[in-house]
């Protein structure tokens, strides 16, 4: 026990002990306890009827005596008087009640002044029922004459039901001696009140005769001689009190022997509570002397955190008077402390007041340190309890009481204090179907005589679902193999089965999905195939790589051996990169030669081509690389084809616009010619010509400029072609250019009797752009308007959209099909209609307009409603940007 656990004060960590806890006597401390209690009933004091009913109690009490019984003697009478009855008879009125000196047994032990012992009642001639004795069971008899200086004063006698020890019968005997003295005292002192009061009495008679007879001298010399007499005798009285006194003295010094050689220790304290004697016990026990030990001297013996409560309970019981008990450590003369049952009795008079304290103190430290041990391990029992998960049960097998930890609530939601502590609750919540099987189980383990038990089974919980659980428990059993109890713990595997359920499933899918990938492997159209380690060693191909690759032994032997013919590519030291970075190797397009069927002939090969390294498999220092090949060899071939298609149609456009070139530059120069030499003939010159022939000459005109145009337009369109138009923008009048737009084209309307609306708001004076282009493409959009329009007019208007100019060209012409509209644009394309005059023109116009456009930084939509007319809207940057380098008009 910890410094903190004495008694009475608060203990940390476990449960408070009872203050005041009742220990069994031991057996050998029998003959002492009746002793102190003997002691205690003698010098308690009082009606000596009452002490002695205390002594025949203490008899029956401490001695298991079936009955104890005291007689004192009637000395007139020589008749012993029973005093005192304890045990199964009580009364003092029977046949026993006055027992004739030297009749019965009782008797007998009184007139040969001799103790009478046996521990064979019935056999016993003295014993006058045998009988009765017989019925009774009584076994041992013991009676004791009492004697005070050879004077009888009476006899004590017991019966008991068991054999009476020698240590029993000399207890017994002091015991009687102490109660013949006790009887002493109280005839001595009845006898001296007796001489007492007849001596007052006399003395008051002769003061009453002396004032009545005063005269009577002599009558009261008398008197007065009968005083003197009675103080004589008086004094005898008072000598003999001082003898008895003397002898009472004796006695106490007997009593103290008794206690000395009492095995148990004891000790004695005045009212105040000044211990005053010591019995040897203690002396030897502590190695001191009572001189050491007296009054508070005691308190050296007492282990220091033990003095504080020690102090308060023996002060508190001096203060009240109550008995006291108290668990404290006394220091032995080796200086080890033990512990100690101490208990105080305070001894009173019969007015009640304390005349001493008698105390006993028994070791009890074995029993205290068995407890210690039982509390240590029921604490760490219980803490156990406390950190475990499991749920832990212990059933007592004798009452069927089975409890539960706290656990209990947290892994199946019951509190341990809520549900009803028998087994019935554990078989009721066992799932039905498992129910059978786990309690037979249980059972065979108990009554089988085995130790330990354990199943799996489900368990209801308190939301209803069912807990798988894992129990396992040992049974206790008492030496003879008797099962006592049996303690268990129950797991909660639930969410470990589906833990594993769920690990079931995940590798049956990782095996279905290794089979797919199997499946993939064998029946990919591509090549696949493992190279393993540093050497890249062929360990695994796929059908399709065997039948593509066309190298039949490579499985076992590495890629250089396999592959010689791509000494020459690079591809070795590629795949060594591959090998050491682990970083994956990706070209849609490698191309090789390669060796087929051991043909002797290198064929070149293309492949769309994936190296990946694997991570490193586990147990395995070696990685692998996996293959992955599509052969392209017929799409790179005729790739390679088409390109070369490609490059020779493009260097044949290009020797044609040279050719175009060439021929509109050689074709302008006498077509300039023939237009100026029609136009001098129109007007007369040299000389005027008739109005036949000057109508031939107008047309040959008409037509040479029509020709001029056309090889304006191709030659504009192979610049364009060949990207050498030049954008060249300045400055330009808006209603400069459309008036001039107006000039050429308005005589065209006029003829086909078409009007001819211009319209541009003044403010529109100037924009930036490129003034040969712009009249270009108006020329080109207002001339179709004319050409394709038989009657109602043609428009040409201009207008500001922001930073845009915006000219509309709008006519009432055949309009255009809308599956047509985009087509118009491109090069060479006429719409074919009988009402277009396809002689008119080539099918540039619009495409080289939407291209001049562009480079200028606008564009060029129409609309247009088959049979109604069409609008082309042109729309051109303010401030010419130019643009970008190489950008394709
Ligand atoms: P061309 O006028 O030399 O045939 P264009 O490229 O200028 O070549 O025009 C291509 C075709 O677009 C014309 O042949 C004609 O069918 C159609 N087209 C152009 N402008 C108009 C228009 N204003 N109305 C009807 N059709 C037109």
């Amino acid at each position: 026990m910890t410094d903190a656990q004495t008694p009475g004060s608060p203990s940390a960590g476990l449960e408070p002990r009872p203050h005041q806890r009742i220990t069994p006597v031991p057996e050998h401390s029998r003959e002492a306890a009746l002793t102190v209690a003997v002691a205690a009933a003698l010098t308690r004091g009082g009606v000596l009827a009452h002490v002695l009913q205390g002594c025949a109690q203490a008899v029956v009490e401490h001695l298991d005596a079936a009955f104890a019984r005291v007689w004192t003697l009637n000395e007139a009478e020589q008749v012993l008087e029973l005093q005192a009855s304890a045990g199964m008879y009580t009364h003092l009125d029977g046949p026993h009640g006055r027992v004739p000196v030297g009749a019965f047994k009782i008797g007998m032990i009184a007139s040969q002044r001799r103790p009478h012992l046996t521990n064979e009642v019935v056999a016993d001639p003295r014993v006058s029922d045998h009988a009765w004795a017989l019925r009774e069971g009584m076994v041992a008899f013991a009676g004791y004459p009492l004697v005070v200086e050879g004077r009888l004063v009476g006899v004590m006698a017991m019966f008991a039901r068991r054999p009476l020890s020698d240590a029993t019968l000399d207890a017994l005997g002091a015991v009687a001696d102490g109660i013949a003295l006790a009887v002493a005292r109280e005839w001595m002192e009845q006898e001296r009140d007796r001489a007492l009061s007849d001596a007052l009495e006399a003395r008051q008679q002769a003061e009453e005769q002396a004032a009545e007879l005063e005269m009577q001298a002599e009558e009261l010399q008398t008197q007065a001689l009968q005083l003197e007499e009675a103080q004589v005798e008086l004094e005898m009285q008072a000598q003999e009190l001082q003898q008895a006194n003397e002898e009472l003295g004796r006695g106490a010094e007997r009593m103290g022997f008794m206690m000395d050689s009492m095995p148990q220790k004891v000790w004695t304290a005045d009212a105040a509570g000044n211990v005053n004697f010591f019995n040897q016990r203690w002396l030897e026990y502590t190695g001191l002397s009572t001189e050491e030990l007296r009054d508070w001297g005691w308190q050296r013996i007492i282990h220091p955190d033990d003095w504080d409560e020690n102090l308060r309970v023996w002060q508190n019981s001096i203060a009240t008077g109550d008995d006291f008990q108290l668990e404290h450590r006394f220091r032995r003369r080796d200086g080890a402390y033990r512990w100690h049952l101490s208990r105080g009795v305070a001894q009173r008079d019969g007015a009640g007041t304390i005349r001493m304290w008698v105390g006993t103190n028994t070791e009890i430290d074995e029993q205290k340190r068995n407890e210690q041990a039982l509390r240590t391990s029921e604490a760490r029992y219980r803490l156990v309890t406390r950190a475990t998960n499991d749920v832990i049960w212990d059933w007592d097998l004798s009452t069927d009481e089975l409890l539960w930890n706290e656990t209990l609530e947290t892994t199946f939601g019951y509190s341990p204090a809520d549900v009803p502590p028998i087994i019935q609750f554990w078989y009721d919540h066992v799932h039905s179907e498992d129910r059978d099987r786990v309690v037979e189980g249980i059972h065979a383990v108990i009554d089988g005589g085995g130790e330990t038990w354990s199943d799996g089974y489900r368990f209801l919980r308190t939301d209803g679902r069912y807990a798988e659980v894992l129990d396992r428990g040992i049974v206790n059993r008492d030496p003879s193999g008797t099962p006592l109890r049996m303690i268990g713990s129950m797991q909660d595997v639930t969410e470990r089965r589906r833990e594993e359920a769920e690990r079931e499933r995940l590798l049956s899918l990782a095996r279905t999905e290794r089979e797919r990938l199997e499946q993939i492997f064998t029946a990919a159209p591509a090549v696949m195939a493992i190279y393993t380690g540093p050497d890249h060693v062929v360990t695994l191909v796929n059908p399709t790589w065997a039948e593509t690759v066309g190298k039949p032994d490579a499985v076992g032997r590495p890629f250089r051996e396999v592959f010689p013919e791509f000494a020459e590519s690079g591809l070795f030291a590629l795949l060594d990169e591959v090998y050491e970075t682990g970083r994956p190797y990706v070209d849609p397009e490698v191309t090789v030669p390669m060796e087929r069927w051991e043909s002797g002939e290198l064929e070149e090969t293309s492949w769309n081509l994936v190296w990946l390294p694997l991570p490193a498999r586990e147990g395995q220092a070696e990685r692998d690389i996996l293959v992955h090949a599509v052969e392209v060899t017929q799409q790179v071939r005729a790739r390679r084809a088409v390109d070369a298609a490609r490059e020779a149609a493009e260097d044949a456009n290009r020797v044609k616009s040279g050719f175009l070139a060439t021929m509109s530059h050689e074709l302008r120069t006498p077509l300039n010619a023939m237009i100026g030499y029609t136009d001098l003939l129109q007007m007369g010159v040299p000389e005027p010509i008739p109005d036949g022939p000057r109508e031939q000459v107008r047309r040959i005109g008409l037509s040479a400029r029509h020709l001029l145009q056309l090889i304006e337009e191709i030659l504009t369109f192979s610049r364009l072609e060949a990207g050498r138009e030049v954008l060249q923008a300045e400055e330009v009048d808006l209603s400069e250019v459309v008036q001039e737009v107006r000039a050429i084209l308005q005589p065209l309307a006029s003829e086909k009797g078409l009007h001819f609306d211009l319209h541009h708001s003044e403010e529109l004076s100037s924009m930036e752009t490129d003034p040969r282009k712009l009249r270009q493409i108006l020329i080109n959009l207002v001339g179709n308007a004319v050409k394709f329009t038989e009657e109602g007019m043609v428009a040409l208007s201009v207008r500001r959209d922001d930073g845009w100019i915006v000219f509309n060209v709008r006519d009432t012409g055949i309009g255009i099909d809308p599956e047509h509209l985009e087509a118009i644009f491109e090069p060479f394309q006429q719409v074919e209609t009988e009402r277009a005059k396809r002689a008119h023109g080539t099918g540039l116009g619009l495409s080289v307009s939407r291209r001049l456009t562009r480079l200028m930084g606008g564009e060029l939509v129409v609309e247009s409603t088959l049979g109604k007319g069409s609008t082309f809207t042109l729309r051109l940057p303010m401030r010419a940007a130019p643009m970008a380098q190489g950008e394709a008009p």
